[in-house]
């Protein structure tokens, strides 16, 4: 369905028909195999079980009690701890967990055999009629996803927020009757998709991120985020960053048809689009003007900015009233682990950016940093090159805190520019050590730029340890 056309049911079908790829006439679908009994796993195997298709769930690790519970009380067929290729091998159609990389033995085989697979964005898609927000990008696909979400639930649209967040969107379109989607969408679901088209796409920016998945090439890598528009017609609309240099030449070269609306921390845009005069955002779209200014918004920093523009765009798209948008734009109050203002002890103010796992990421949150800045920065390091971070941490960073297990690399990098580098191996140390640097009116920011599984769980074990450890200062 397209945006501007909304209520016209007979396109609506036509083009429904069109993107089928199950059902239609030549390929009869019975039976389904769902690779990987997670999240979206498990929300796949509900829905096509209430399609009526014969269902086996095989995860080669072991199931999670809760979405075991899950399976038994469906009645749906599974195994855990191995895959039993011959059933597999009997599927019409393979969903596939994104935490699969398609170079695994047992992934080559199927697609040899001559099976589709696809990802579960994918299949869902096909059973609903709502119309669909994707949101993809290296950084700030939770945070616009949340915050678009925020605006449509204020304006009170009956909206479902999926992807990587809640609970998955099959689940949903089994379950629920949403007249629209907000997806947040990561490469790996992306890479999954045929017909899939999102009526609003949004692409937030492209750094280097997860390339081992993508033969460490990096233009697979944005070919995969790229893939969000690649079934998009005249009649959607692809919102991206203008000043990613990435985003640009991909478009110099390739051709969307969906329209496009850029967004820009610069002055102007050449037609439709969103920019920045006067410290205000400029949004000119659908002959409107919308203005608001930034220091009204209650997220910090430049690539906040940013992220309101882009979704202050799909909302203008969605005929959301601009003082709807203004209003929930002051009053969303962020994400846990996203740059979070979550404590200030002696007039030291620390801040929890543990989501922040790649060096583009950090150079956002440094950019924002208005005061002196003791930086808990380390981890694993997924390639990154420090020293895109250097003009920031010349300016704005006292002293280093890593915490990681090898932190050699920081070192060489910023022992020229910073006095004091000192290595710690846990949270509770960290905090510790950063609480006898910071000096009043300073930051204590926990940003790493690297993933987490030297020493933690997952990024949010890292944030919660790193907030329990300043909670007891
Ligand atoms: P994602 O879901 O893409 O990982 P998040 O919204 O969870 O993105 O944010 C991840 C990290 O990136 C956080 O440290 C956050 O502060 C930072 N970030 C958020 N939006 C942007 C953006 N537009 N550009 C760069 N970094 C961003």
């Amino acid at each position: 369905m397209s945006v501007d056309e909304r209520g016209n049911k007979k396109e609506k079908k036509e083009k429904r028909k069109e993107r089928n790829i199950i059902q239609n006439s030549e390929f009869k679908t019975q039976n389904i195999v769902v690779l990987g009994a997670g999240e979206s796993g498990v929300g796949t195997a509900i829905l096509a079980k209430s399609k009526e298709y014969n269902v086996f769930v095989s995860d080669y690790g072991s199931i999670k009690d809760k979405y075991k519970k899950v399976l038994l009380h469906n009645d749906l067929q599974f195994e855990e701890k191995k895959h039993s290729k011959a059933k597999i091998l009997k599927a019409d159609v393979v969903v596939k967990s994104p935490g699969i990389a398609d170079s695994v033995s047992l992934i080559k085989e199927i697609k040899a055999q001559g099976i589709l697979v696809i990802s579960e964005i994918e299949f869902a898609n096909q059973f609903t009629e709502a119309t669909i927000v994707g949101v993809t990008g290296s950084n700030g696909k939770t945070t616009t996803t949340l915050l678009l979400s925020h605006i449509l639930n204020t304006a009170k649209l009956n909206v479902g927020t999926a992807g990587n967040i809640g609970d998955s969107f099959a689940l949903q379109v089994a379950n629920k009757k949403h007249d629209l989607y907000v997806l947040e969408l990561s490469s790996f679901q992306l890479d999954g998709i045929v017909k899939f088209a999102p009526n609003i796409a949004i692409l937030t920016n492209i750094s280097p991120d997860h390339l081992d998945r993508y033969d460490y090439k990096y233009e697979n890598y944005i070919d995969s985020k790229f893939q969000i528009t690649k079934n998009q017609t005249a009649n959607d609309y692809l919102i991206y960053d203008a000043d990613d240099k990435e985003i640009q030449q991909w478009l110099n070269k390739n051709k969307t048809d969906a329209k496009l609306l850029p967004f820009t921390l610069g002055n102007k845009i050449e037609k439709e689009g969103a920019y920045i005069k006067d410290n205000k955002i400029i949004i000119e779209l659908k002959n409107k003007i919308i203005t608001m200014g930034i220091q009204n918004l209650a997220l910090l920093g430049k690539h906040n900015v940013k992220n309101v523009m882009a979704a202050s765009m799909a909302a203008t798209l969605l005929k959301v009233r601009k003082d709807t948008i203004r209003q929930s734009l002051s009053d969303f109050e962020g994400v846990e682990h996203r740059l979070e203002r979550f404590l200030k002890i002696n007039g030291v103010q620390y801040i929890n950016d543990s989501k922040a796992t790649n060096i583009n990421a950090t150079y956002y949150a440094l950019e924002s940093m208005n005061n002196p800045t003791v930086w808990i920065v380390g981890g694993v390091d997924k390639g990154n090159d420090y020293e895109e971070l250097l003009p920031y941490v010349n300016e704005k960073v006292k002293a280093i805190v890593c915490l990681g297990k090898d932190n050699e690399k920081i070192k060489a990098v910023f022992s020229n520019v910073i006095d004091l580098i000192i290595e710690t191996k846990g949270a509770e140390e960290a905090v510790k050590v950063a609480y006898k640097i910071a000096e009043k009116g300073d930051n204590v920011l926990l940003s790493p730029a690297c993933a987490s599984f030297d020493l933690f769980d997952n990024y949010e074990d890292r944030g919660r340890q790193f907030k329990n450890a300043v909670r007891k200062l």
